[in-house]
């Protein structure tokens, strides 16, 4: 059996190959893809990465089968969401909740076979730890969005964010919205820091409390001025240059943490003060790719319809236009373009 799915071959060059269905275990679930997301990292690998590629790793999709060895809650016919990383289980770092950092969890394709998460494609294969529940009713497109939500999820955790704390979030792309949305459930005000003026409206209709251009607002001037003249509890770095990173220590309360989220291309040093931080204790952290437990907070929240993302389906596009989808994904004006199959 053959099924289609997206390969890149080289740099800019893809195309959809017809390719043998994955092999499926007694201990795998195979998942009927429904709509995937074009992430940054697609994007990125659209331009460079080691090829041949199969993307794809903000997937939806619908259980087709689920191998006899699996114990798992959901049915056959249940609309999921993947996480698509791999975990060992059994590293130091699985063991202690920090699974996102797994030693283990390559992708292992062979010599020029195609390697990642594989999920521009009509079926993936999953394991039991990767599957979660969503409505049976979502809207697939908004289910692949789960993914994005939990990688911001752990974000806002290394953040530390209390009730009432007023945070920053430099950038306003998809992920500086998810921040935008993640902070405001915890009941935090949010300053959004971004030039694009069509941007800084979309943080306003997303939540923010207050969108400010960097290059014409002094930021740390109204940051202190927002909070009582201490400084914001958190900073979340989600896009911008090195420049915006040494900002954010500007704009630190003492005690606070700055998490850089996103990261910076092409990765340069950045400079800063050893005794700034000594003495104001700053916290500086990254947090990269997302939990298990931030991947089931993630689809909880979607289901419980705590957190609204349609305003960040900027399109669906089918499948089979996948030139056109990738054109629009890389576009400063949209946000989440997913691909929609039949
Ligand atoms: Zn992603
Ligand atoms: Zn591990």
């Amino acid at each position: 059996m053959t099924m289609k799915g997206l390969i890149m071959r080289a740099p800019k060059t893809m195309g959809i190959e017809e390719i043998e269905m994955p092999v499926m275990k007694d201990s795998d679930i195979l998942v009927k893809v429904k709509a995937v997301g074009i992430c940054t990292w697609e994007q990125k690998a659209y331009q460079k990465t080691k090829y041949p590629f199969f993307g794809g790793h903000e997937i939806a999709g619908v259980v087709e089968k689920i191998g006899a060895d699996v114990k798992t809650d959901v049915k056959v016919g249940d609309t999921v969401a993947i996480a698509s990383i791999i975990r060992c289980g059994e590293c130091y770092y699985c063991r202690t909740n920090q699974d996102n950092l797994c030693l283990y969890g390559e992708d292992n394709a062979a010599d020029g076979e195609a390697w990642g998460p594989a999920g521009f494609a009509d079926y993936v294969l999953a394991k039991g730890y990767q599957v979660y529940k969503l409505n049976n009713d979502m809207d697939y497109a908004l289910g692949t969005v789960s993914e994005p939500i939990a990688c911001v999820l752990r974000s806002v955790e290394k953040g530390n964010l209390d009730f009432g704390d007023i945070c920053v979030v430099q950038g306003a792309g998809i992920m500086g919205l998810l921040h935008v949305k993640l902070a405001k459930l915890r009941g935090a005000t949010v300053i959004v820091s971004e030039p694009d003026e069509n941007r800084r409206n979309k943080a306003v209709d997303a939540g923010a409390d207050f969108a400010v251009n960097p290059f014409e607002t002094d930021l740390k001037e109204f940051v202190f001025s927002k909070t009582g003249n201490v400084g914001a509890k958190a900073v979340f770095f989600t896009a911008g240059g090195a420049k915006a990173v040494e900002q954010a220590f500007t704009l630190i309360i003492q005690g606070g943490t700055i998490v850089l989220y996103g990261s910076l291309n092409p990765d340069v040093p950045i400079s800063l003060s050893p005794n700034m931080i000594h003495y104001s204790e700053t916290i500086l952290t990254g947090a990269a790719k997302h939990t298990r437990k931030s991947f089931q907070e993630a689809t909880q929240l979607l289901a419980n319809g705590s957190i609204d993302v349609s305003d960040l389906i900027s399109e669906r596009i089918p499948f089979k236009e996948y030139e056109f989808a990738f054109e629009r994904a890389m576009s400063l004006d949209t946000y989440r373009v997913v691909f929609t199959m039949d």
